[in-house]
């Protein structure tokens, strides 16, 4: 949002600070785009977006902020190459084009000009430092409008954040993936309040001393009605970062619930195991909602494992503590899932409330290799002395199957014994008596 207004009718400047602002930059910049294209130049658009600009305000006054801008634009202009003026478009954030520059000497440029807004300022004697960011997009390389080329380097200076140097240069990559996981969150928004899309594939668990199955875990999956059937992968990570984790977690438990008491019913005495993302421990009502759906389906907690990673677990350890205890106390089983790619301590280990290791796939498909076998004996002998249980993830041959029993692996998961499959196929696959009706 701009806030500063141009003074007078046809100058627009910022009376307070000197700068020239949003409008004057419009004003300069849509005859050059319009000339660059007509003549097949070439213009890049430095943003510098400078976080903290506001303690100044907030510390001090309106007269000291505008202090501090008139002292980033002017150390802005001194750094640019000569007849190169900054542009202040919005609070914190300034603007400078060139023109018919190189790239390698635009990125110098945006190089310095970060370095000189990092140098401290000094307000009323005190000396503060900047955080600066920025970002740099290329016409007609990035854009094809003068908006858009605003936006690529305004997305340019956002993704500065990430990147450890504090400046970056606009790619069309990142700004696909950020629109695509936007739409995503939309869709499954959707999904979630009404319609089928999300649903489950079960991969059985098999004893590896008797060949029965177990169990099933849940794996939730996305029949997107216009990408079709989406992999976790591609959208637990958006959703872990949002609040729909939840309603996602739930809308697994319940068809797997549901799925699981029409198994038991045909004489499947198996279990099921959830998979729970750690944001989830943070909603104090988890526990009372997927209460909730084990009376709806009629299933006992105790036919029910949840599976947490240790990274997961670690990254809140008091309220997934509490959370695991509470289910534990129920009768569900705890599963620390990937085993051995968390770098919680082992000694841990042994307080939390869990029954079981996963032993990642990684180590069991390095079963042919020295490394292979010992990690997942090591980790078979130390889950014996704590007294849990084992599962070898990511079994996909005899060979692999094999090892992981004679080292003592007590289940086993992999395409080798069964793949993630769909309702049907897996009753087809444990060979369940037809339904009833
Ligand atoms: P995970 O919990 O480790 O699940 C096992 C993953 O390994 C599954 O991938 C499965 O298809 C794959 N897999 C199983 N056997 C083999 C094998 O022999 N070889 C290989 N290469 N892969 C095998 P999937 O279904 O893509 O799920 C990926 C991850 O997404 C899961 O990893 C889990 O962390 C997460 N996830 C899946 N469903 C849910 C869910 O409902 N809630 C939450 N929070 N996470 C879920
Ligand atoms: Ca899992
Ligand atoms: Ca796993």
């Amino acid at each position: 949002m701009a806030t500063d207004e141009p003074t007078a009718e046809t100058v627009p400047r910022d009376s307070r600070t000197g700068l020239a602002n949003r409008d004057a930059f419009y004003r300069d910049n849509a005859p050059l785009v319009e000339q660059a294209l007509a003549e097949g130049r070439t213009l890049v658009l430095l943003v510098v977006d400078i976080d903290n600009v506001d303690f100044a305000l907030r510390t001090f006054g309106p007269r000291e902020r505008d202090e501090v801008v008139r002292a980033i634009g002017e150390r802005l202009e001194a750094t640019a190459p000569a007849g190169v003026y900054p542009y202040h478009i919005m609070q914190g954030r300034f603007a400078l084009v060139l023109q018919d520059t190189p790239y390698q000497r635009a990125v110098q440029v945006e190089r310095a000009l970060l370095e000189a807004c990092r140098q401290p300022l000094e307000i009323q004697g005190a000396p503060y430092r900047l955080e600066a960011l920025v970002g740099l997009s290329h016409f007609p390389h990035h854009a094809e409008t003068l908006d858009q080329w605003v936006r690529a380097a305004v997305f340019a200076a956002h993704q500065a954040r990430t990147t450890r140097s504090g400046y970056a240069i606009f790619d069309a990559g990142w700004d696909q993936r950020d629109r695509q996981r936007f739409r995503r969150l939309v869709d499954l928004d959707e999904a979630l309040q009404h319609g089928d899309e999300i649903c489950v594939a079960y991969q059985p668990q098999v004893d590896l001393a008797t060949g029965k199955c177990t169990g099933v875990e849940a794996l939730c999956r996305w029949d997107h009605p216009r990408e079709g059937l989406i992999p976790p992968g591609s959208f637990l990570p958006f959703a872990e970062q949002s609040d729909l984790i939840g309603p996602l977690t739930e809308a697994v438990v319940a068809e797997a619930l549901a799925d699981l008491a029409a198994w038991r019913e045909r004489g499947f005495d198996g279990e099921v195991s959830i998979n729970l993302s750690p944001g989830l421990f943070r909603d104090p009502e988890l526990q009372d909602r997927l209460m909730a759906h084990f009376r709806f389906a009629n299933i006992d907690p105790e036919h029910v494992r949840f599976e947490v990673t240790e990274t997961g677990i670690m990254e809140e350890p008091n309220w997934g503590i509490n959370t695991l205890a509470a289910f534990r106390s129920r009768g569900s089983r705890i599963s620390v899932d990937d085993f051995g790619t968390g770098h919680s301590s082992l000694a841990y280990l042994a307080d939390l409330p869990v029954d079981e290791l996963k032993i990642d796939k990684h180590f069991v498909q390095g079963l042919a290799y020295p490394w292979g076998e010992a990690i997942v004996g090591a980790s078979v002998t130390l889950a014996d002395k704590l007294g849990l249980a084992t599962v070898a993830e990511g079994i996909e041959t005899e060979l692999q199957q094999d090892k992981c029993r004679e080292l003592g692996c007590g289940k086993a998961q992999g395409f080798f014994t069964g793949r993630p499959m769909f309702r049907a196929d897996f009753e087809a696959w444990l060979g369940l008596s037809p339904a009833a009706g």
